[in-house]
């Protein structure tokens, strides 16, 4: 796929309107294979933030949003699942330029969403309420699911368009507007985004995108009170930051956090399957996802033979431009991670890890100028390590042997993580008793990094609060509410409670 030519200048999208910053400033955004700058984006600030929320709030109240019934809300979700479709190419496309992560996953994802959009537009105009069997006779009460209201969507960069429509979708569905503020190192996709809301007919307001840094602009989203919900996903620091900032009007909130995700590899596993497995689980995305399986728990009795053939295929993968369909691993996203994995593995290395493949930048020539750092593997890691403790979000793995079946869960719950497990094994009362004792979210059993929108998505622990996908994540953008009807003739004793 070829990437977009000289610097493109984008808009933030505010009311319908495409818009600079009300200071007028731009930022850079780098292509991460290249390490040149390719977009500048708009560096917006706490006026601009306003903006989008009196939009938003507008579109809310009383705006052609908040007469439209669920089920028109459903075609125009079904509308833009159809456009995402006819331009995933270019979508992809734009996302790799900005973040770095291959072609040949970024085009399946973008490839994938619409699939969200479907399946919230059908579900927008059955959500029901209920008649209660209430317990007093003179009375008829029922509940209704009502949107929560503005809800500010803040994304990171590994997939921005796909975490993305994990909120965006049901929370259409449900009837809220966004504020949507994507990561600082990733604003391009979506805001090319934002032409197909455009196109497909979304009201002024519904959707509106602002970009700027954390610090700034997310702050100022995060302690707005004209802001109802936030749906984040994004590192720990920022996501107990955001929870701290957003009681003033004590938003609801669903948080997607980091994880330290271990693999559990037993003897009695496929061994080639499992490689593959672990492989996928740790240097598919460079590392650069919230499920990379980060720690390597293998039964000791098949140590040694299984890390011979995970080196052996490890060492096969090809680096290079994420735009070419034949790279396999592709380039850290920000300079700025590129240094932060880096002082990981020198970290590693002084707590007494030992280096089995990789441990330092890349510096083969089809890595050209990009931030790549060479797949790597430590031995001899120890849990209580801060290697196997801390998230890398990079190609890093740990390995730790284990001897007993309750070492290994002991062992994979002992992190302050809890988003995803991996378990290899043939045998069906390992795989259901594995499933029971790890404390994570997801928990794969001989596969990895599945994801469907029909699947509940989200941590224990540390890794968040809340969950994304299937039925139930459309309720995370609804309020109940209980309704109240008597038909007694007259009003009993006012001074007790009824
Ligand atoms: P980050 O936390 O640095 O940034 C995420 C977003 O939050 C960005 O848009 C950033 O500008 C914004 N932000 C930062 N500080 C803020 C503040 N105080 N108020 C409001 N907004 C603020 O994360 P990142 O480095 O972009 O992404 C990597 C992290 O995301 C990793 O920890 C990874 O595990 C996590 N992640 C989690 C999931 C999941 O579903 N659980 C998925 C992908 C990534």
């Amino acid at each position: 796929m070829a990437r977009s030519q000289g610097i493109k200048d984008f808009r933030c999208f505010i009311d319908g309107e495409w818009t600079e910053a009300s200071s007028k400033e731009t930022f850079e955004s780098f292509d991460p294979f290249t390490g040149k700058v390719w977009a500048k984006i708009p560096k917006c600030d706490s006026r601009d933030v306003d903006r989008a929320v009196i939009a938003a709030r507008r579109a809310f109240d009383s705006g052609d949003w908040s007469k439209l019934n669920a089920t028109q809300r459903g075609h125009l979700l079904r509308r833009l699942g159809d456009l995402i479709a006819r331009d995933a190419d270019h979508l992809a496309a734009t996302e790799v330029q900005d973040n770095g992560k291959l072609y040949a996953e970024m085009r399946g994802q973008v490839g994938y969403m619409p699939q969200w959009f479907y399946y919230f537009a059908g579900m927008a105009d059955k959500v029901e309420g209920a008649v209660q069997p209430i317990d007093k006779p003179d009375m008829f009460t029922y509940t209704r699911h009502e949107p929560v209201g503005v809800v500010a969507a803040i994304t990171p960069w590994n997939s921005p368009l796909l975490l993305l429509t994990w909120k965006l979708a049901p929370a259409l569905a449900a009837g809220c507007t966004l504020v949507i503020k994507p990561s600082e190192f990733t604003s391009a996709s979506t805001l090319e985004l934002m032409r197909l809301v455009e196109e497909a007919g979304f009201p002024k307001g519904v959707v509106n995108v602002i970009t700027g840094f954390g610090q700034d602009v997310g702050e100022a989203i995060s302690t707005h009170n004209g802001i109802d919900k936030i749906a984040f996903t994004g590192g720990e620091v920022s996501g107990r930051r955001i929870a701290q900032q957003a009681t003033g009007n004590f938003k609801r909130m669903t948080l997607e956090l980091g994880g330290k995700s271990a693999q559990l590899v037993f003897p009695d596993a496929n061994l080639d399957n499992a490689v593959k497995g672990v492989v996928s689980g740790i240097f598919a995305a460079t590392g650069q996802t919230c499920i990379a399986g980060s720690r390597l728990l293998v039964h000791r009795s098949i140590h040694d033979e299984f890390l011979e053939k995970f080196l052996e295929l490890a060492k096969t993968a090809r680096m290079g431009d994420p735009m070419e369909m034949t790279t396999q691993v592709g380039p850290v996203t920000t300079q700025t991670q590129f240094k932060r994995v880096l002082s990981m593995i020198n970290m590693a290395k002084a707590e007494g890890a030992e280096v089995a493949m990789g441990g330092k930048p890349a510096d083969r020539p089809e890595c050209g100028d990009g931030w790549f750092i060479e797949p790597t593997v430590f031995t001899g890691v120890r849990n209580d390590m801060r290697i196997a403790q801390e998230e890398v979000f990079g190609p890093v793995l740990s390995v730790i042997p284990f001897t007993e079946d309750d070492e290994a869960y002991q062992m994979a719950n002992d992190t302050p993580y809890g988003l995803a497990a991996g378990v290899w094994t043939s045998d069906m009362a390992r795989a259901f008793t594995a499933a029971k004792r790890l404390r994570a979210g997801t928990v794969w059993t001989n596969t990895y990094r599945a994801v469907s929108y029909m699947m509940p998505f989200g941590g224990f622990k540390n890794s968040g609060v809340g969950r994304e996908s299937g039925q139930d994540a459309i309720y995370d953008f609804l309020e109940t509410k209980s309704v109240w009807l008597a038909f007694n003739k007259d009003v009993p004793n006012p001074f007790v409670m009824r």
